[in-house]
């Protein structure tokens, strides 16, 4: 067996008894590879070892890989920060978008989606950790705001989506995931159709799980670490990001 499909049988039996510890069906929590840098070759290993569900932070990798995969079925959600420029792509590339953060993002989106005669699923991303280097949305302002993507049919709220706190203190990160899931309530309360909450990664996958995640995103546990430190991704000063 090669070293990706161990992982993911590692990874794949700690989902399993996250599950069973908080009296989880394992089939509601689905895996996402979070396969930022990582080469089409590789993510061929994932899918060989039955994993179908990608997700990209950036639109130049989304684009090339969305070529160099297109023969394996799965799905691919785009999880980073999207610049209004280049909704065009995710449109055209992506199944769901993970980080709707604004309403100036989902205006574009959605004409582009007329334009192609399209619909798209979307998680409203929620800054849940309130550090200053993530993106989302602050957690007071995230009903509000879905509640005015009323008007933009095509879009299709399907969940919220977080970054934990980086943190080994279980009590703060559990504090937003909980955050999220309070907010799945209050959507769900008015009518929105949020049943996905995506949180949760390699280093706190448990908790979120605990804590109701019904997409948990996994890199580094799976494909090892990477060259970029996560702020060349996060960091809202990076203008590559
Ligand atoms: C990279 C990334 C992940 C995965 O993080 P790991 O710690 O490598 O498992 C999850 N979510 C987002 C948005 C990411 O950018």
């Amino acid at each position: 067996m090669n070293d990706i499909a161990h992982n993911i049988q590692h990874i794949r039996a700690r989902m399993q008894k996250a599950c069973v510890q908080s009296g989880r069906n394992p089939d509601e929590v689905k895996l996402l590879l979070a396969t930022k840098t990582v080469e089409p070759e590789r993510i061929l290993e994932a899918f060989a070892a039955g994993e179908t569900l990608m997700g990209e932070n950036k639109v130049q990798e989304l684009k090339a890989k969305f070529e160099a995969l297109k023969a394996v079925p799965h799905e691919t959600h785009f999880i980073g920060h999207l610049q209004t420029n280049k909704v065009k792509e995710v449109v055209q590339y992506a199944n769901c978008l993970q980080s709707l953060d604004r309403m100036e993002l989902a205006e574009k989106l959605h004409q582009r989606l007329e334009a192609t005669d399209k619909t798209l699923d979307v998680l409203v991303q929620v800054n849940t950790s309130f550090e200053e280097s993530k993106f989302g949305i602050a957690p007071d302002a995230a009903l509000a705001f879905a509640q005015s993507l009323k008007s933009l049919e095509r879009l299709r709220i399907r969940g919220l989506m977080t970054i934990g706190l980086f943190s080994g203190d279980e009590k703060a990160v559990r504090r937003c995931f909980q955050t999220l899931r309070q907010l799945q309530q209050d959507f769900l309360s008015k009518g929105i159709a949020a049943h996905e909450l995506s949180m949760g990664m390699s280093n706190d996958l448990e908790w979120a799980i605990a804590e109701g995640a019904t997409i948990i995103r996994v890199g580094t546990a799976i494909f090892g670490q990477r060259i970029y430190p996560d702020s060349h991704y996060w960091n809202e000063k990076n203008p590559e990001a």
